[in-house]
């Protein structure tokens, strides 16, 4: 299987995460990806391309225009205001709040972009983010003009991110730039099935009125786990998308074999689009060692994942999302994409 990997998707190197009420190394590191590509390289899965720069306009197919700028301009903004550490928001348009006029300041805006504290803006993001997508868009272009399976190996990972939010270590949502790519080169119906561990509320969000790119999602329950307010079964379309969004939310703790029962319903529901593109957002923090995740996948249930998403029989593009539990995050990848091209390894 192709993969596309861009070394600029290192150009992020942020050096705090809030996480249990302390400031921390970020869980989503560039070592991610150079342990991927290792096992990559190791299981001689196929070639590893770069992507070409693109630029702006398949970003903005999906997200706003003042957003895009937000991000763009952010870090320079932030170390003009005098501020100290790296971009972080602490103030947000909540609920009592007024959220139709966005503040001057930078960490005004810094709370009306961000949809979580978690994620620093720092120097680097932006180009790291412009790679990630590049990495998608030369994925899915694979695809849709070969028929071919491929990977791309997105950092920083984009599900998280809304139409114009980013959180949740995600700021261009690839999977969503990746689906309305193939949207504008024709492909009628566009299926995006998210397998992390997290919901992603923000590739819902931004195709949820829509009925030509369905979203479904296997997911830690949101009454107990992040992202906490999108993710719920009750969510499934709005207008003409009624009923092109599909959640399964599992509660933390799911047996590989009840996550797997319920791969099999998401794939009928899959199948009952018709789609011809499936863009799978690959995230492998549903193994058992992920540190800040709670579902129970071992190292060879993620063959069988694989085997099971070819059953489909449709033209497959993988991104990657999440996936923390970085001495195991090479060989969780690679098993995928072996079960998903028949060579498993199994006797
Ligand atoms: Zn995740």
């Amino acid at each position: 299987m192709l993969t596309f990997h861009s070394d600029k998707t290192s150009l992020r190197q942020a050096n705090t995460e809030l996480h249990d009420g302390t400031l921390v190394t970020p869980f989503e590191s560039p070592e991610r990806v150079a342990l991927i590509l290792a096992c990559l390289k190791q299981a001689q899965l196929g070639e590893i391309r770069e992507p070409p720069a693109l630029g702006l306009a398949p970003v903005l197919a999906v997200h706003d225009r003042g957003y895009v700028d937000f991000l763009q301009s952010c870090w320079q903004r932030w170390q003009a205001a005098g501020h100290a550490g790296e971009a972080m928001a602490n103030i947000w348009p909540a609920r009592t709040l007024r959220d139709d006029r966005i503040p001057k300041s930078v960490s005004g805006q810094l709370g009306y972009y961000a949809l979580a504290a978690e994620t620093a803006i720092t120097d680097g993001t932006f180009e790291a983010a412009m790679a990630s997508k590049d990495v998608a868009l030369a994925a899915v272009a694979h695809t849709l003009a070969s028929g071919e399976p491929s990977f791309g190996l997105c950092r920083p990972p984009g599900h998280h991110a809304a139409f114009d939010q980013f959180g949740g270590y995600c700021f261009f949502n690839n999977a969503a730039i990746a689906a309305q790519y193939a949207r504008d080169a024709g492909k009628k119906r566009v299926a995006i099935l998210d397998v992390d561990f997290h919901h992603g509320n923000g590739t819902q969000q931004i195709f949820f009125d829509r009925d030509d790119v369905l979203f479904v999602s296997i997911h830690g329950d949101p009454a107990v786990t992040f992202p906490y307010y999108l993710g719920y079964a009750d969510e499934t379309g709005r207008g003409p998308g009624e009923g092109f969004n599909v959640n399964y939310p599992l509660p933390p703790g799911t047996d590989v074999a009840t996550w797997l029962a319920t791969l099999d319903q998401a794939l009928a529901d899959i199948q009952a689009f018709d789609p011809e593109l499936v863009v799978i957002s690959l995230g492998v923090d549903i193994f058992e060692g992920d540190p800040i995740s709670a579902f129970t996948f071992k190292n060879d249930d993620f063959v069988t994942l694989g085997e099971r998403l070819a059953t489909l029989k449709r033209p497959t593009t993988f991104l990657l999302e999440g996936g923390y539990a970085v001495a195991d995050i090479g060989v969780n990848v690679v098993n995928v994409l072996r079960g998903f091209g028949g060579d498993s390894g199994r006797a």
